[in-house]
This record gives structure tokens, C-alpha cells and sequence, in this order.
């Protein structure tokens, strides 16, 4: 691969030793949309858009990054690990992490790069904390640290270095995906299973609306809020063995919230729905039905976008055209809300087609540009 040619070239002539390489892959989150803090399901896998590195050890305790994507450097010490409020804190915090662990970390070269989108909701970011988690545990600890760990390392670094409060999806996704195969990860417990997905002739789609609407953060605080209230609700009336959504079923809803707290009422009701949805969903995998797995991914998009309220007229019209478009088996806003990217499974012969009727339409109804990202699953990170 040619990415990888050139980190292995530029690395050789800044150090002037060979690098190990590691691919660390983003995700994508194909159902259980805004379930993973009401300690609900989640269905993410790890893509073959990923972050590369080139890394090996120094004799010395010096840190040397390079991101060939931003043109950037960054120089520094194990000794002294300071926030820099750059890309260069993702790298750190999970050395930062691995110390506090008590995990063994030394001088080293890094030189990175990558082919996911940064910021488009793909998890750049984890896909890079878990490539420097990867490279400390095979440089300096032997392969010893287990992959479950190196995920809750990555978690770790991210809401305490950086300064991100996100969830464990998308370390985990990263890190634990596996080609063909999706993952069915418990919020809860933290329980997972595989289950095969058959990619063959099929390709994930992210169509991109390129906005990011000022609401998504305070509405995201405002959902979560809304969803501990429901609970609080429920568990008046029906007693402390509600602690989330996830003890939280319709009928309970319909007695307790639907009259008295009408938009509370719809707020859980989706999150109730939407798990229950990714059940069946998982069920539909396992027949190898993609036809009425993608209609309930239609049934989470409109969840999200008339009960949860979360997603914005770009999101909507992208899924609307997508409706119309033959070999679509179905399609979903992902992530947060408010802006970002849709996910859509395809039939792979029918993807030109879908591009094209992407790109046209949606130009002509927004004036906006939607940029695709075509995809497949592939394992989670992993030493080339
Ligand atoms: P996402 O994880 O959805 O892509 P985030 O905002 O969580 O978006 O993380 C993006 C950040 O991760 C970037 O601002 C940058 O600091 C870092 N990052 C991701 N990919 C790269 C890259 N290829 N080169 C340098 N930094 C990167
Ligand atoms: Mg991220």
C-alpha cells in the first residue's frame, strides 16, 4: 500500500532504522443510535479506513511524532508529559495512560498518517489511540497487554488527557472489530459477541452532509438529562430495580410517562425502541437478511429524527433520496445528530449509481456538496 511506503520511507530517513507498522481501523456504528449511556446496545465495526503508523524505540526518553496529514512535528519526553491542545494529546495521554498503569513505555519514534475522514464521525480519534497503545505494548511490553485493556487505556486517555467525555464504542470498535462481522456490545455490561454480517457484493456508505449544526452539544447534554428523568419516573413508580433505561420497558412507559410526561414519553420510548430494534436487527444478520436489517435502520433514523429529535433537515433529505435509490437496503444518521454523516448499506453493483444520485439530488434540494465514504469491515487493530 502506498500509505505505507511512504511512512516506512519517511521514517527511515528521519531515524534511519525500519519502523514496525500498525494499522489501527475507525468504525462505523451500523444501529443503537444514542443507547450506549442508557446502558443499552450498540452495533459497531471496525472499517478499512484506518490510521497507519510507523513507530519504533529510542535509546533515549525522547517522544518524536509526526503527522504526515497535517505537515506537523511534535518533540518531547516521557518524562514530562504536558497537554499541548493538539493532535499530539492523543498520543500522549495514552502514554500518559500506560504510565499510570504501570505499563512499561520508553523513548520512541512515531510517524502517522490515515484514510479516515478526521472529525466526520468515522473515530479518527480512537483509531489513533489505540494504534499508540498498540505500538507501546508490542515495543516495550512484549505483546502482554491485553486488547480489552489497551480499549479502556485508549477510553482513558481521551476523557482525561484530551479532555473529550465520549463513551468506550469507539476504542472498543476499533480495537475489537473483526472483517465480516459486526459487533454486538452490551453498554452495560460490557458484554460483546460477534455477528456475521456477509459483506459479499455489499459496501457501507457514508454519505457526509458536511454540517455541524451549534446545537449538537447542549441538545446531547439535554437528551441525556431528559432520558435520567424518565428513568426517575419509572422507578417512582415502580421501585429501585430501575436504575436505566435498559430496566425500562413500553408498557412501563405507557403507564407512568405517556399522559403525564408526553415528551419525556417520546424521548425514552425511542431509546426503548431502538435496542430492541438492534436485537432484532442482529437476528436478521444471522439469517442474512440485509433487506429487513436495512428497514429497521430506516426505523432507527425516523426514531431519531420525530421521537428523539435529533437529527436536522440535511440528515433527513439524505436519507429520503437514499429511500429512492434501487439497491439500498436501508440508512440512518450516525452518531450524535445534527450534522455528520449518514450510514447506508448498498449493493456493491448498484454503487455508481448511488453515488451519483447521491451527489445530484442532493445539491439540488440544499445547495450542499455531500462528499461519500465508501467502506467494508475489516479486524480491529492489529501489527502489518
Ligand atoms: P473523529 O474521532 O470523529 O474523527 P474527533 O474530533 O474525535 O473526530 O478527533 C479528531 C482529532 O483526532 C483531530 O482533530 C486530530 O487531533 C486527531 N487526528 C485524527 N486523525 C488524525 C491524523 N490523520 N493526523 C493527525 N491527527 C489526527
Ligand atoms: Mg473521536
Amino acid at each position: 500500500m502506498e500509505l505505507t511506503h511512504s511512512l516506512t520511507a519517511t521514517f527511515r530517513a528521519q531515524f534511519n532504522a525500519d519502523p514496525l507498522l500498525i494499522c489501527s481501523p475507525g468504525r462505523v456504528n451500523l444501529i443503537g443510535e444514542h443507547t450506549d449511556y442508557n446502558e443499552g446496545f450498540v452495533l459497531p465495526a471496525a472499517i478499512d479506513k484506518a490510521i497507519y503508523l510507523a513507530v519504533g524505540p529510542r535509546s533515549d526518553s525522547q517522544l518524536h511524532f509526526e503527522a504526515v496529514d497535517l505537515q506537523q512535528s511534535y518533540t518531547g519526553s516521557t518524562d514530562r508529559l504536558t497537554k499541548t491542545n493538539s493532535w499530539a494529546d492523543y498520543l500522549l495521554g495514552v502514554v500518559d495512560q500506560f504510565q499510570k498503569a504501570g505499563l512499561a513505555t520508553g523513548g520512541m519514534n512515531v510517524v502517522f498518517g490515515g484514510t479516515i475522514p478526521i472529525g466526520s464521525g468515522l473515530s479518527s480519534s480512537a483509531a489513533l489511540e489505540n494504534g499508540v497503545g498498540m505500538a507501546l505494548n508490542e515495543l516495550f511490553n512484549r505483546g502482554t497487554v491485553d486488547r480489552l485493556d489497551m480499549v479502556k487505556l485508549s477510553k482513558q486517555a481521551e476523557n482525561q488527557f484530551v479532555g473529550v467525555q465520549c463513551g468506550i464504542m469507539d476504542m472498543f470498535a476499533s480495537m475489537m472489530g473483526r472483517a465480516n462481522h459486526v459487533i454486538k456490545l452490551d453498554c452495560r455490561s460490557l458484554e460483546y459477541a460477534y455477528a456475521r454480517i456477509n459483506m459479499a457484493g455489499v459496501r457501507i456508505v457514508l454519505c457526509d452532509s458536511r454540517v455541524k449544526h451549534s446545537l449538537a452539544e447542549s441538545e446531547y447534554n439535554t437528551r441525556r438529562a431528559e432520558c435520567e428523568a424518565g428513568v426517575k419516573m419509572v422507578q417512582a413508580a415502580e421501585g429501585d430495580t430501575i436504575r436505566s433505561l435498559r430496566d425500562v420497558t413500553m408498557p412501563m412507559l405507557d403507564k407512568h410517562l405517556n399522559q403525564q410526561e408526553p415528551l419525556l414519553y417520546r424521548r425514552c420510548a425511542y431509546v426503548v425502541q431502538e435496542n430492541k430494534r438492534l436485537l432484532e436487527a442482529v437476528n436478521h444478520l444471522e439469517s442474512g437478511n440485509l433487506y429487513a436489517f436495512g428497514q429497521l435502520m430506516y426505523g432507527s433514523h425516523e426514531g431519531l429524527s420525530k421521537m428523539y429529535e435529533v437529527s436536522c433537515p440535511e440528515l433527513d433529505m439524505l436519507v429520503d433520496i437514499a429511500r429512492t435509490v434501487p439497491g439500498v437496503f436501508g440508512g440512518r444518521m450516525m452518531g450524535g445528530g445534527f450534522g455528520g454523516c449518514t450510514i447506508n448499506l448498498v449493493q456493491a453493483d448498484e454503487l455508481e449509481n448511488f453515488t451519483n444520485v447521491m451527489r445530484k439530488r442532493f445539491l439540488a434540494r440544499t445547495g450542499l456538496e455531500t462528499l461519500l465514504h465508501v467502506c467494508q469491515t475489516q479486524n480491529g487493530t492489529h501489527v502489518l
